[in-house]
């Protein structure tokens, strides 16, 4: 009997029995090559940049917990996205989450522009703005959900139907909600995209990136392009992805549930002037979120909050005891991000000041910790 797509028992169960040797967990291949007793008629592996069976069996499971054709494991989030845009040609545009991480805008900017590739940037919340950039030659839209660092909900179905009207395929960076609290394919989207680095991955020791497929036809052309350009996920590190993989969703429950306390303790507290977290009802995104999210597992472990200064900042970061601060997000530990130096130091200062990304606003990864001790620390770290 199948088991439900994303439930728990898929994430354990997706992968099959090592055929050869009735592995409970998949074994790590490191063969680059393989022996063809019969070289006219190959077997399924013969090369490790075209298929690796450890490889496989992590790109089979994210395929099927997503509900696509295939999946595609990465060498990093970056080699995934960059694999996508690979599937443009010169002279085609592009149009990318005006408030995507600033990575992808880097890429874009400083890559593939130089191969006649253009990028616009929207707020994919309004379908007038996406209208505005639309042109004749669009061919892809990239929807970074949640985004980065304000926790906008993006309405998938919605932009779906936008996007396809006029022949666009839709692509969702959903590194933030993960196939646990989201499966974008399943509400028409044409390809999903993850930094497995992130909460996959789940225990900062491992960089990957993924994506899966809804059709045969974009999986095909996406597999030219992982076998032709080669920024394949190691074998060492698919068996670690996939370890985190099959624990996800007790990870999320617990992280989601304390984030949503954290939010709601740091919505009281007077230090604090904003709070961006969909879980509250206050959040723009809030109602978007229950309607297209598993939100009854939770709204997803990242909360987002602005301070009344940057001093104040100054002050929280030297007192915090157990978040760590620095890049990241998705680990077991609780990680305090600050937009202006982390994930968006890639923009330019004005760019931040159009975005309103200063130095008053915090990101935070809410880890596995107790609760209690997640709440207090901020709680301590925020008396003023
Ligand atoms: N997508 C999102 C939403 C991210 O936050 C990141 C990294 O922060 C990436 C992609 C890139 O992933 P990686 O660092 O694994 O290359």
């Amino acid at each position: 009997m199948p088991a439900t797509p994303n439930s728990d028992t898929n994430f354990v169960h997706a992968h099959q029995l090592d055929p050869s040797s009735q592995a409970v967990v998949p074994p790590i291949y490191r063969a680059t090559t393989y022996h063809q007793a019969d070289p006219w008629n190959p077997p399924p592996f013969d090369y490790a940049r075209s298929a690796n069976p450890t490889r496989n069996a992590l790109e089979n499971a994210i395929a099927s917990i997503e509900g696509g054709v295939r999946g595609f494991a990465f060498a990093s989030g970056m080699a995934a996205l960059t694999a996508s845009f690979l599937l443009l040609k010169s002279g085609d545009h592009v149009i990318v989450s005006e408030d995507c991480q600033g990575g992808t805008q880097r890429l874009l900017r400083g890559v593939f522009s130089r191969f006649g590739i253009a990028a616009s940037y929207a707020n994919t919340d309004s379908l007038p703005h996406l209208e505005s950039v639309r042109r004749p030659n669009t061919k892809a839209l990239l929807v970074e959900n949640f985004s980065n660092p304000f926790l906008h909900v993006a309405d998938i179905p919605n932009i779906v139907s936008w996007a396809h009207r006029h022949g666009i395929e839709v692509w969702v960076d959903n590194t933030f909600i993960t196939p646990y609290l989201q499966n974008p394919l399943r509400m028409g989207v044409d390809l999903v995209l993850h930094s497995g680095t992130k909460m996959i991955g789940g225990h900062s020791d491992v960089t990957a990136g993924l994506a899966v497929a809804r059709e045969s036809g974009l999986a095909e052309r996406l597999y030219f392009i992982q076998n032709a350009a080669g920024a394949i996920l190691s074998p060492d590190d698919a068996y670690t992805v996939h370890r985190g993989l099959r624990t996800l969703p007790v990870r999320m429950r617990h992280a989601s549930r304390t984030a949503y306390e954290l939010a709601q303790t740091l919505a009281g507290n007077p230090a604090v002037s904003t709070v961006y977290y969909p879980g509250l009802p206050g959040h723009p995104g809030h109602e978007v979120a229950q309607r297209t999210m598993t939100t009854e597992r939770g709204f997803g472990q990242m909360v987002t909050f602005r301070l009344k200064s940057s001093e104040a900042v100054t002050v929280m970061a030297s007192r915090l005891r157990w978040a760590r601060i620095g890049a990241g997000l998705g680990g077991t530990e609780t990680i305090v991000s600050l937009p202006e130096l982390h994930c968006h130091a890639a923009l330019t200062p004005e760019e931040r000041r159009i975005r309103e990304i200063t130095g008053d606003v915090v990101r935070v990864s809410v880890g596995l910790e107790d609760s209690t001790d997640i709440l207090e620390d901020f709680s301590q770290a925020l008396v003023f």
